[in-house]
């Protein structure tokens, strides 16, 4: 490149606001209900766009129930360089109640006097396909590296993809791979992800009375069911709101981590309140474990009888550490609800769903690239974190590919409001991202050679 990266960059920022403006004005929300016609116009834009930018290998996978995936790639330019597998998803989340939104949600508009961009799905994940748009017109079509580009439109409900990869492993074979489904901590702060907790359910209930019976002549001997079921739960944490199920892994956290003052800016705790538990924010959210009671069955106030109630049952969400063993976990919970005996009463303990976690290996080639990289597109070095959400396919591709170098990182930042209100992504972070991801390829070009050299 005859120009520096960031000026080459520079004169690429029109072209690709106008693409992510095109991109987040078609609703492609993939969640049951939602038309499928938006879905297959984002396939179609995204496909367009990929040829424009250089790419002549694109295909179309279709699996069952699934919106298509696009499988794209370039050619490594010559034998002694490496494949990078770039991925992306092009579905959105729903926009919620749209009375909550400050403009329409498809419909992007610019704010912060246009320093960035609101609407359903910019950054969450159309910012990070762009990113990677970007990467390929910077370098003219013609990358560093051999390229694998999947972008897939059913990433926020669950897909027949998820489990795909390792089925078809020589279509994702790579030596490393940019999982751009993520973010900066604060706009700003280059981030890499480097842990994903494992989730899984579990299902308690209890049944006490063959039906309701009035308070006032069965209370106080009659079990009430809900008092039983709230009594367990009761057990799950300790006087400080640390997890007391015995067993579920909790390590120190050795990356960076949220502010007390932006965590509870980001999770909007009321003014006063303590946050639960003990020890740094690191391990509470993305180190150890967490149990959260998602819902419970039992008599809404308004239309409660003045009765005992018969059976109750509640939903609760598992998170644990990136590499315990899901049933490992899950089991744990289980053994702990299963050993309460409330007032002597035994409760009905079922698993639901359990995914694991992912941390990836972060010292190999890859990883010193991309340090180099993030330095490079934000001028600072990066941190680690890790994310409480999961990413499923993260798992189905690093099977596919075992031994390549997993990285996460991209456009968003903790402050996009994704999958809430007013979603909306930062241009400066647009810009950043677009020159790391390219520095990344070169970098990392350079380092497989050296490596395979000696
Ligand atoms: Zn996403």
């Amino acid at each position: 490149m005859a120009m520096d990266l960031g000026s080459r960059v520079d004169t690429l920022m029109d072209g690709l606001r106008t693409d992510l403006e095109r991109l987040t004005a078609i609703p492609s929300v993939s969640f049951p209900g939602f038309p499928p016609e938006p879905l297959q116009q984002a396939h179609d834009l995204l496909v367009d766009l990929l040829r424009d930018a250089g790419v002549e290998r694109i295909e179309r996978l279709d699996l069952p129930d699934t919106a298509p995936i696009i499988v794209a790639d370039v050619p490594p330019p010559s034998a002694d360089a490496p494949t990078v597998l770039l991925y992306g998803h092009y579905d959105v989340q729903p926009p919620g109640d749209e009375s909550l939104w400050q403009s329409p949600p498809f419909e992007p508009t610019p704010i912060d006097g246009g320093l960035g961009l609101r609407a359903r799905g910019v950054a969450d994940d159309k910012a990070n396909i762009i990113v990677h748009l970007g990467v390929l017109r910077a370098y003219e079509g013609k990358p560093p590296v051999g390229l694998k580009i999947v972008l897939e439109g059913q990433e926020e409900y669950g897909s027949a993809f998820d489990d795909y990869p390792p089925t078809d492993p020589g279509r994702f074979a790579c030596d490393a791979m940019v999982i751009a489904d993520t973010g900066n901590i604060r706009p700003g702060s280059p981030t890499l992800t480097a842990g994903l907790r494992g989730a899984s359910e579990v299902f308690v209930e209890v049944r006490t009375l063959d039906e309701a019976r009035h308070s006032g002549e069965f209370g106080g001997a009659a079990p009430d069911a809900l008092l039983v079921l709230l009594t367990a739960l009761g057990t799950l944490h300790d006087v400080h709101g640390d997890v007391a199920v015995e067993g579920l892994r909790r390590e120190e956290w050795t990356g960076t981590a949220y502010t007390q003052e932006e965590f509870r800016s980001l999770a909007g705790v009321r003014d006063g309140l303590p946050l639960m538990g003990t020890g740094s924010l690191g391990e509470r959210l993305w180190s150890g474990p967490a149990i959260t009671v998602i819902g419970i069955d039992a008599p809404g106030v308004d239309h409660a009888a003045s009765a005992v109630v018969p059976y109750a049952r509640a939903k609760l969400n598992l998170r644990f550490h990136p590499q315990q063993d899901p049933e490992e976990a899950q089991g744990l919970l289980v053994t702990h609800l299963q050993s309460m005996r409330p007032f002597g009463i035994p409760l009905t303990v079922t698993s639901g769903d359990a995914g694991p976690g992912f941390e990836p290996a972060t010292e190999g080639p890859a990883y010193r690239a991309a340090r180099t990289a993030l330095r490079e597109g934000w001028g600072k070095d990066p941190e680690f974190v890790a994310s409480g959400g999961s990413i499923p396919l993260v798992n189905g591709l690093s099977k596919a590919a075992p031994g390549a170098e997993v990285l996460l990182f991209g456009a968003q930042d903790s402050m996009c409001n994704l999958h809430a209100p007013n979603e909306r992504l930062l241009f400066s972070e647009l810009r950043s991202a677009v020159i790391a991801e390219a520095a990344f390829l070169r970098e990392y070009a350079e380092a497989y050679r050296a490596e395979n050299r000696t």
